[in-house]
């Protein structure tokens, strides 16, 4: 396996006024590769810590990518370091410098002439063009075949690095690692905890490399596999996945929890909209995120004070009094109600309460309550007990919301996270039915 370390070079990200960005994306992408990321380091512009990073990273690993300390600008090091470094000279390069001075003409502008810097490059380097800038990047090898080592440096502007890595640096590299063939897939899943989901796909046969991220309030687990018949093992793996998390899991790839209600609902053509007291329209917010909603959301109430439940959903007065409104029987009335009002399909009402004030014994903050009314079946309801500061109920009942909505057009259990999650028991389900 191809060690690699990632070199971020700037003061703006030891200043803490950037943040490294190129890192994660380049490490991201090695991942996917199957190449081992043995270390990323970050540096401001100074020539010896510049010479130490360079240096300690040629130790450490076989390819080394660099962002930044490319520019025109004095301050920028990089190239002088890696030239110094490998004592090679640094050269002119002519076409380069033709394609810089170009760049200057189309946009109608004086060159500067210290941007004849960016056509100059350590002897020995192979250029990797740079459609969007005026620094191309550049890789370079060096010692002996069988302790060879690869420098690739690019620009800092992540517009410019990221085309210029997937473009030339990545068919490279996946050359460079045996071209054996690399495949992944990503889960994503909501009501598991990190530490449960990890326990589940311990015991998935089979041999692929798995990692897991936590993004609350959801968990996305990515496998990838390398050689053989990759498209066959990792149709292995995705069978035993679901096998395993069945609805826990709402999707794969680069999606999102509103974006698979909306094309759940558009291809079953369902319509939705939901009763929000607690979450004061985050569900809506979500949903209307995603390009193409009209198709099947009508709208919400945002029924915050009691009144308002009452008058605009309908909410008896008297469920609203001998149970309070964060209750079950509340969030049946409030998707009983949104669903009449608006005229769905499909309606879920929430109400809870968020914090930091509000809790009582009986209903600690954190409580919230839904209910979803639709045509095809009685009203369902639900208590959870859930956790975190304000910001964090708001979000995650949102979730549950709209997995709830998930689930019932799947025809798939209602939520349970009593008996899925590792957090200790303040997180327990209250009226869990069997399912
Ligand atoms: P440079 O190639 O060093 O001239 O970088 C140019 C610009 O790219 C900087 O001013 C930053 O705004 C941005 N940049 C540099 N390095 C990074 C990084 N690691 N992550 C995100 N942005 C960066
Ligand atoms: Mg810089």
């Amino acid at each position: 396996m191809i060690r690699a370390a990632i070199i971020s070079t700037g003061d703006e990200l030891t200043c803490g006024r950037t943040t490294d960005t190129n890192a994660g994306f380049i490490a991201d992408r090695l991942f996917e590769l199957g190449i081992d990321v043995v270390a990323m380091l970050t540096v401001g512009d100074h020539p010896e810590r510049l010479r130490w990073v360079w240096s300690e990273a040629l130790r450490l690993a076989q390819v080394v990518i660099s962002t930044g300390g490319l520019g025109p600008t004095a301050d920028d090091l990089t190239t002088e370091t890696v030239a110094t470094l490998l004592a090679r000279r640094i050269v002119h390069d002519e076409q380069v410098a033709e394609r810089i001075r170009e760049f200057f003409r189309l946009f109608n502008r004086p060159m500067p002439e210290n941007n004849m810097k960016q056509a100059a490059f350590p002897e020995g380097a192979v250029i990797v063009p740079n459609d969007l800038g005026t620094a191309p990047g550049y890789r370079i090898e060096v010692g002996p075949a069988d302790d060879r080592r690869y420098l690739v440096v690019l620009p800092g502007v992540p517009r410019e690095m990221q085309p210029m890595l997937t473009a030339t640096v990545l068919p490279w590299l996946a050359e460079l690692s045996g071209a054996a063939r690399v495949g992944h897939r990503t889960f994503q899943t909501f009501g598991i905890s990190e530490s449960r989901l990890d326990e589940v796909i311990a015991g998935i046969p089979g041999e692929g490399r798995w990692s897991f991220r936590a993004n609350f309030p959801e968990v996305s687990a990515r496998v990838v596999v390398r050689g053989g018949d990759v498209e066959a093992r990792l149709e292995d793996f995705g069978r035993e996945v679901y096998a395993r998390l069945g609805q826990y899991i709402y999707g794969e790839g680069d999606t999102s929890m509103e974006r698979v209600v909306g094309e759940l609902l558009t291809a079953r053509k369902l319509t939705v909209g939901f009763g929000e007291s607690c979450t004061g329209g985050l569900v809506t917010h979500r949903i209307t995120n995603v390009p193409g909603c009209s198709a099947y959301y009508r709208g919400a109430v945002n029924a915050y004070a009691n009144d308002v439940k009452e008058r605009v959903l309908g909410v008896p007065a008297a469920i609203l009094a001998a149970h309070g409104a964060v209750s079950e029987e509340v969030a049946g009335a409030m998707a009983e109600g949104a669903r009449r009002v608006l005229g769905t399909d499909i309606a879920v009402g929430v109400t809870g309460i968020a914090g930091p004030d509000g809790g009582t014994a009986e209903k600690p903050v954190g409580t919230v309550c839904f209910g979803l009314a639709a045509a095809d079946g009685p009203t369902v309801t639900r208590r959870y007990q859930l956790w975190g500061n304000r910001e964090w109920v708001k979000l995650l009942s949102s979730q549950i919301a709209l997995d709830w909505v998930r689930r019932h057009v799947l025809g798939a259990p209602l939520l349970d996270l009593g008996r899925n999650r590792a957090e200790p028991a303040s997180v327990k389900t209250e009226s869990v039915e069997p399912d």
